[in-house]
């Protein structure tokens, strides 16, 4: 690695100056005036402004179109050991929020142990489930940190084992191989961990993402007061984490929807292992479907959840995401019985609260519903918000409620 002196300059044009002085850690391709010396993509450069002032430190990969990413403002050298500490920290915050005190890997519950840029980690994506480990290096820069990385999670989470989640397509735009696999011992796959007092099924091999959507926690347990003794319908259920939350708060009946059968065959393993196969009931199906199936037959439900993929990759991709939201939200609010409610979601980074809120007030117009916002709620604290960085924002979860009255 370069020392302080040899590191090569990345200088700013202008119109960067202002955004990423505000702290976001982002240098695009076009917002680079210059490059003095010689750069391998992944490299840590030095970036500075306009007029030569030095704003920070960071990786860089010219091939991506997030060319610099920062990692420090200050003047230190970036090693094994800052990447180390940096790791630590984030283990440390989890900790600490959730009154844990002995290392996470020995918990039964989930965290994320690192968020990314909101852990200022920039690519790198850490979730721990029931002491298993399923981390993601999705950039070039943070990829060849990955021996340190490992090392610190193994020290200061002590995972029971650890999986690597590189089968991630979005690798390709930084120039990086898709591959998978265990890191050290291997163990079975399909791991259990405890959320809220469910016993969820994790497949951290070939699961979605990283094996589970710790970010929704804290709102399924929030539904629970609404379940009791109701019908329910968990729309893009995946692994059943909002139905199984349901039945276990005591709903009549769950029924649990999604495109993939290997996903509800988790949902399933998880309702007999937590004795609510009584309650749930499974469907491969596609919900724009179901719902246009459920609305012309009449079929009404107390409550319907959302949990959508995210429906715009970009902000370009927008105003149709925004059609397809309105479109299953609409339709879910027609299915909603009086007084009953709907739990809607988008994790699209590229939707704004404000641009979702519209939507929900849209759909409600459009089927001449009255819609209370019961609550405003968003993603579980171990995926920590950075002001500045809108990016680390992405979760709007709503819960309405719904009149027939307009
Ligand atoms: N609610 C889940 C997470 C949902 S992720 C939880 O709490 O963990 C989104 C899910 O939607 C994925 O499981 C995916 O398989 C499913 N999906 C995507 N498009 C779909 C469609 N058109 N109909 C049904 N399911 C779909």
């Amino acid at each position: 690695m370069a020392d302080a002196r040899s590191r090569p300059v990345v200088q700013l044009t202008p119109n960067a100056r202002h955004r990423v002085l505000q702290g976001h850690p982002w240098v695009f391709s076009n917002e680079i005036a210059s490059v003095d010396g010689h750069v391998e993509p992944g490299d840590i450069v030095e970036v500075r402004d306009r007029r030569d002032k030095f704003v920070g430190l960071g990786y860089m990969n010219p091939l991506s179109a997030i060319t610099v990413r920062l990692l420090t403002r200050h003047d230190v050298e970036i090693n094994g050991a800052f990447i180390r500490e940096r790791v630590r920290q984030a283990i440390l915050y989890r900790e600490s929020l959730y009154g844990e005190t002995g290392p996470l890997g020995q918990s039964p519950k989930g965290y994320r142990l690192v968020f990314s840029e909101g852990d200022f980690l920039p690519g790198l994506i850490v979730d721990c489930f029931g002491g298993y480990i399923a981390f993601q290096t999705l950039t070039l820069g943070i990829d060849r940190w990955k021996e340190d990385i490992v090392s610190a999670l193994s020290e200061f989470a002590e995972p029971k084992g650890i999986y690597e989640r590189n089968d991630a397509p979005v690798r390709e735009l930084e120039g990086l191989k898709q591959t998978s696999g265990f890191v050290g011992q291997p163990f079975d796959p399909v791991v259990e961990m405890d959320e809220n007092g469910v016993t969820v099924v994790v497949d951290v091999q070939k699961g979605q993402k990283t094996g589970y959507f710790l970010d929704q926690t804290d709102n399924r347990f929030a539904i629970r007061a609404l379940c009791e003794g109701k019908t329910v319908l968990d729309a893009f259920s995946y692994s059943g984490g909002f139905g199984l939350s349901a039945a276990l708060a005591g709903a009549e009946q769950v029924l649990c929807v999604d495109v993939s059968d290997a996903a509800l065959d988790l949902a399933r393993a998880a309702a007999t292992r937590n004795g609510l196969n009584g309650a749930m009931f499974f469907r491969v199906a596609n919900v724009f479907d179901v719902l246009r199936e459920f609305e012309a037959g009449n079929q009404q439900f107390d409550v319907v959840m959302l949990d959508p993929p995210a429906f715009a990759r970009s902000r370009k991709m927008l105003e149709r995401a925004l059609a397809g939201y309105k479109e299953i939200n609409l339709r879910a609010m027609k299915i909603v019985k009086d007084g009953g409610f709907l739990c809607t979601s988008s994790c699209s980074q590229h939707v704004t609260k404000e641009e979702f809120d519209e939507m929900l007030e849209d759909a409600a117009r459009d089927c001449r519903k009255t819609v209370r916002i019961v609550e405003r709620r968003g993603q579980r604290a171990d995926h920590p918000v950075v002001l500045g960085v809108p990016e680390t924002e992405y979760l709007k979860f709503r819960v309405c409620q719904v009149f027939d009255f307009r």
